[in-house]
């Protein structure tokens, strides 16, 4: 007798949840993903109870046509990518057609789109089951709602942390993503307390200025280098001006943040015996390069990417660190020659 069966698309969902939706905030950060990738300038991020309450998102982006709602929520379904050798260029945020079905299998989603050349759709789901789907009219762009998180998964909701760690995480990963997109609008909104607020105006030192205080942002030197395969450009602190952990190094890539630790070991080399040990910089660092020389598809949330030409990469941006460090001490005795 057969023992082997296909599992129900909600378990399949709710086994992939697992991976791509630890907590409150990765609900964020794929939405807010999403929303870059419909191209949106104004994210507003809306968030009650560390995430737990609700978690809103409302961007002014492509939205979704009324024939495509429905299928928007299936396990890998995607509009980015198409062929196997696709998966070698990403160009977009998300691509694996795996967040929406993810939430909505574990928690109640509301969402109303509308693309702005036809009418806009409200689709209801909940635990994966559709509850309604009806015509509706909305501006352009989507607006998500998410509540009852990990309702039917109680084993997760036992491993969140406390609030304010919750409440932390979300606003790191916002930080993040509003450093990585200078150029979009952002908004975070927690209890009715606005905690960032971004212009949008591609000024990536007002974006420091706003996660990380004017003072800081002041005492950031700029960044700017190339190579015939990477150019790197950013803001990083004068070696006074210091922190107790590696948290306050960014890099993106291609305009997704990432973790590297050797990345980041490439930063703190340049600047040499200039800081203390156990003290680390504040650093941004926007690194664009050709998307065949990165492998984006090795972390189900893609927090770690596989570069090629790594070392390459780690020589230039030290040298381009030590080489403004070395600026910064001529200009002392600059001055005094005058
Ligand atoms: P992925 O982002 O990997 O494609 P998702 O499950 O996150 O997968 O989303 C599925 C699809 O739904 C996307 O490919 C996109 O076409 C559409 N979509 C999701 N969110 C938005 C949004 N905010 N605006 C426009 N389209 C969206
Ligand atoms: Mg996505």
């Amino acid at each position: 007798m057969s023992q082997i069966h296909e599992l129900s698309d909600v378990l399949a969902d709710q086994i992939a949840a697992g991976e791509v939706i630890e907590r409150p905030a990765s609900i964020v950060k794929e939405l807010v993903e999403n929303a870059l990738d419909a191209h949106s300038r104004q994210i507003d991020i809306i968030v009650t109870e560390a995430g737990l309450g609700q978690i809103r998102i409302i961007d002014d982006g492509d939205g979704i046509d009324q024939a495509d709602v429905a299928i928007a929520f299936k396990r890998h379904a995607t509009s980015k990518i198409q062929s196997p050798k696709d998966l070698f260029r990403i160009k977009t945020l998300g691509f694996r057609g795996e967040a929406l079905p993810s939430i909505a299998s574990v928690a109640d989603v509301i969402m109303t789109t509308a693309t702005g050349s036809e009418q806009g759709t409200e689709i209801h789901i909940r635990g994966g089951e559709t509850i309604t789907m009806k015509p509706a009219t909305a501006r352009p762009g989507t607006d998500i709602t998410v509540t009852d998180l990990f309702f039917n998964t109680p084993a997760r909701l036992k491993y969140l942390k406390s609030p304010q760690t919750e409440l932390a995480q979300i606003t790191d990963i916002v930080d993040r993503l509003a450093l990585a997109h200078a150029e979009v609008a952002f908004s975070l909104t927690h209890n009715e307390r606005e905690l960032l607020r971004t212009v949008g105006n591609g000024n990536l030192q007002q974006v420091i200025a706003a996660i990380y205080g004017n003072t800081n942002a002041q005492k950031m030197i700029p960044i700017e280098t190339q190579d015939p395969d990477f150019s790197v450009r950013g803001f990083t602190s004068l070696p006074e001006v210091t922190r107790s952990s590696r948290q306050y190094i960014s890099i993106i890539i291609n305009q997704r943040y990432i973790r590297n630790f050797q990345l980041t070991k490439a930063i703190i080399q340049g600047y040499g015996s200039k800081l203390m040990i156990g003290r680390f910089p504040m650093s941004v660092l926007l690194i664009e390069l050709d998307p065949v020389l990165i492998d984006v598809n090795v972390h189900p949330a893609k927090k770690e990417v596989r570069i090629s030409k790594e070392s390459q990469l780690e020589g230039l941006i030290t040298m381009a660190i030590q080489q403004q460090m070395a600026k910064q001490n001529l200009i002392p005795d600059v001055l005094e020659d005058f």
